[in-house]
């Protein structure tokens, strides 16, 4: 066996079973924005347009494909990872940057150590030895060093540097035919990846939004004033426009979107599992989503700001922290209010019945701004007086706790104020005492 032939790839890894320690977190938000270019997508002329998708809508005997607006689930993703860049200390070079390149192309980065690009001590290492590295060590240092990238997940996909793509071609040529799958890692490149612990959704309008109509895009026509100036343009015979008229496509809409998060793959190897990181060092990155969540749940994300800064109402969230085997959505925040409410808490209740070692908590925290703030409340009302017929306990309009069996039951708890920094607060102190409950 050849040295090339016991390279990395080829090593199996020694994977540990892993049990789950941390919650998963799932995340439905409904916003209404008005006047927003948060999401453009192309210029054609003097006209940039806004994001469009396809939306199907069922109807009474059949369905109708509809087009509306809607933001990215990379526009999201960016600005959650900026988010956690600006309040992280461990961070890359270019993640600190907020151009999220996550070490993709580390032939390219190679070239840019050449042009004395100030990079970290870490960070030269990790890019001068990166041939001879195994994938695992690759993602263990990232994942050691970068917490945007331990979160956010990446994928290396460097060339073969230049110096041993000419050696590979002269020993292809003369090795035998059909022998490419014992080319090493340092002839092939590199692959390396590791799937986010967050997912995001695109953002896009609600069904009762787009059934009322209150879902639309506009063109707004600008003129750059400039008469004097085009009036000199004029007679030098200077044919460029001075005056240049653009149109920009905004949009104004109620929105939904959909975030989790796998607190459980935090610092943990995804080869191995194994875990790289120290306790406290996790916590400490579980404190930065929750920082880096509370400003995107209040509306901060989005590019278009310096003259259409949009105008954001976060009118509610519904968010389940769940424990045990099964990883529990919420229903999609895009179904009509009460669907959304009342089908995350059925499914929830059904998930707790058939899996007896699964717990969830659902928090429905409302905004005592928002006009549907007394429609919820009257919800909530008339499940907790279903009570009676379910023999489910009321425990008072903030806490609901429907019974699942004899021991368990489906906790739900409800908050109405004007920031959802009390809703972040809740999380944060349901995990701190989990973790005391466990020692
Ligand atoms: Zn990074």
């Amino acid at each position: 066996m050849s040295v090339n032939s016991q390279n990395s790839t080829q090593q199996l890894y020694n994977i540990q079973v892993k049990k789950r320690e941390h919650p998963f977190i799932s995340i439905g938000a409904r916003i209404i924005a008005n006047v927003e270019a948060l999401n453009m997508v192309e210029s054609a002329g003097n006209l940039s347009r806004h994001r469009t998708v396809p939306f199907i809508v069922a109807e009474k005997d059949s369905y109708k494909l509809k087009w509306v607006p809607a933001l990215s689930g990379e526009t999201l993703a960016h600005a959650f990872q900026s988010h956690l860049a600006d309040f992280g200390d461990k961070v890359c070079y270019f993640c600190k940057r907020k151009e999220f390149l996550k070490h993709s192309a580390l032939d390219f980065y190679k070239k840019l150590l050449d042009s004395k690009l100030q990079f970290e001590e870490w960070e030269k290492n990790l890019i001068n030895e990166y041939e001879n590295k195994s994938e695992l060590e690759i993602e263990k240092e990232i994942i050691k060093n970068c917490i945007v990238e331990d979160i956010g997940g990446f994928l290396v996909a460097s060339a073969a540097p230049e110096h041993s793509t000419s050696k590979n071609k002269a020993s292809t040529e003369s090795a035998a035919k059909g022998k490419n799958e014992e080319k090493s890692d340092k002839e092939r490149g590199k692959m390396v990846r590791r799937t986010s612990i967050v997912q995001f959704s695109y953002m896009i309008p609600t069904l009762d939004g787009i059934d009322s109509g209150a879902s639309t895009t506009d063109v707004q026509m600008q003129v750059r004033m400039a008469n004097n100036a085009q009036n000199f343009a004029t007679s030098l015979g200077y044919s460029n426009p001075i005056q240049a008229p653009y149109n920009k496509e905004i949009a104004s809409s109620t929105y939904s979107f959909m975030v989790n998060l796998d607190l459980d793959g935090i610092g943990y190897s995804s080869y191995t599992n194994e875990n790289i990181i120290e306790e406290e060092e996790r916590n400490r990155r579980i404190d930065l989503i929750f920082k880096a969540l509370k400003l995107l749940l209040d509306g901060n994300f989005g590019a278009g700001k310096s003259r259409y800064n949009p105008f954001i109402l976060t009118e509610l969230v519904l968010l389940s922290v769940s424990k045990g085997p099964a990883l529990f959505t919420v229903s999609p925040p895009s179904l009509r209010m009460d669907d959304f409410i009342l089908e995350t808490v059925e499914r929830a209740k059904s998930y707790m019945k058939e899996i007896q070692a699964l717990s969830i908590h659902l928090y429905l925290w409302i905004n005592e701004a928002a006009e549907i703030k007394s429609r919820v409340e009257r919800l909530i009302e008339g499940l907790i007086n279903k009570k009676n017929t379910d023999g489910e306990t009321n425990i008072g309009l903030k806490e609901y706790s429907p019974k699942i069996d004899d021991k368990r039951e489906l906790k739900i708890t409800i908050i109405s104020s004007r920031s959802v920094g009390e809703l972040i607060q809740a999380i944060q102190n349901e995990l701190k005492s989990q973790k005391q409950e466990q020692k």
